[in-house]
């Protein structure tokens, strides 16, 4: 197995939908990555909170293989962010993004973590995860995600991520906005060109498009009865993604395959509670059983 780094927000979030609401949970890019890739791969964070991230909010993270020696806690207050989605949860406006300890924030990777083969840029200003870029010695495999803000306030930055990775990991929405493409087959094909081999579109509850080399490969989402909250589910199918690859050491189509359902499959629990409720509790046996429904979800034989 190999270890997996990751740089991204770790946040208090306010969530509204039609479900519920929730104040100042903990959550964030870098949060729901670590907790989905655990599951599969040591993980290394890189990451800033405040003074008000206590203890007891720490204990997400305990019990999992995740090292948080490159997490810094520092005066001030945490990153928060607030979003409200639509009646049937397939939009979400974003009501507010307090940066607090980001905007100072300058990673410095513990040395123990300069060699991790397998690198995740989670969503946060791309002129950090250039800065993580910067500090790791030929890393394997380097995916990115981000999101409209950056995309939006941060463009030149984020050119330069994309010219520098293998794979980028973002939603439709995003996808033709960067590519200022309305197709997504014509988005992959701009988006490429600035760099990463290998796309993955998360396209909500219409699954997953993946293109790499000439060939398309396509997930659905679990159909579930019960939705509560989609927050952090892009940032969970990316840990389940990256976590796949990395503890299978295999970068081969089929694998890549194979980590797009392992991805869906965790992304599928995130989104059954608010915030991180449904993955805090998940059992690993859980994992393997909705990964065996998932094959049956999309098996048939060819005419
Ligand atoms: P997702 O639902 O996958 O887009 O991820 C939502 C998570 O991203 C939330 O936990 C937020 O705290 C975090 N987030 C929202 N906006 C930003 C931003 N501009 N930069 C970094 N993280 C963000």
């Amino acid at each position: 197995m190999q270890a997996i780094l990751t740089v991204g927000s770790v946040a208090f979030d306010s969530i509204k939908a039609p479900g519920g609401e929730v104040t100042g949970v903990v959550g964030g890019a870098a949060t729901y990555f670590s907790v989905a890739a655990s599951f599969f791969a040591d993980v290394r964070m890189v990451a800033v909170v405040g003074e008000d991230f206590d203890d007891g909010r720490m204990q997400v993270f305990g019990g999992r293989s995740i090292d948080l020696t490159g997490l810094q806690r520092v005066p001030g207050e945490t990153f928060r962010w607030k979003g409200e989605y639509s009646a049937d949860l397939n939009s979400r406006e974003t009501i507010y993004t307090h940066l607090n300890v980001f905007e100072q924030f300058r990673p410095v990777l513990p040395d123990a973590y300069r060699q991790t083969p397998f690198v995740f840029l989670a969503n946060i200003h791309p002129a950090l995860q250039l800065e993580v870029l910067r500090q790791v010695d030929a890393p394997r495999f380097v995916a990115a995600d981000t999101m409209n803000f950056w995309i939006e306030g941060a463009l030149d930055d984020l050119r330069a991520v994309l010219s520098r990775v293998d794979a980028l990991v973002i939603n439709d929405e995003e996808a033709r906005q960067l590519s200022g493409e309305a197709n997504l087959v014509k988005a992959a094909r701009s988006i490429r060109a600035m760099g990463p081999k290998l796309l993955v579109i998360k396209r909500g509850e219409s699954g997953v498009l993946m293109t790499r080399g000439q060939g398309f490969f396509a997930a659905p989402a679990m159909p579930l009865e019960s939705v509560a909250d989609p927050t952090g589910a892009g940032d969970t199918f990316a840990g389940g993604f990256m976590g796949y690859l990395a503890s299978a050491g295999d970068l081969s189509d089929e694998a890549v395959n194979r980590a797009i359902i392992a991805g869906s499959a965790l992304a599928s629990f995130a989104v059954e509670d608010f915030g991180l409720g449904r993955l805090l509790g998940l059992r690993k046996e859980e994992v393997s059983d909705r990964l065996a429904e998932f094959k049956r979800l999309t098996d048939f034989k060819a005419l």
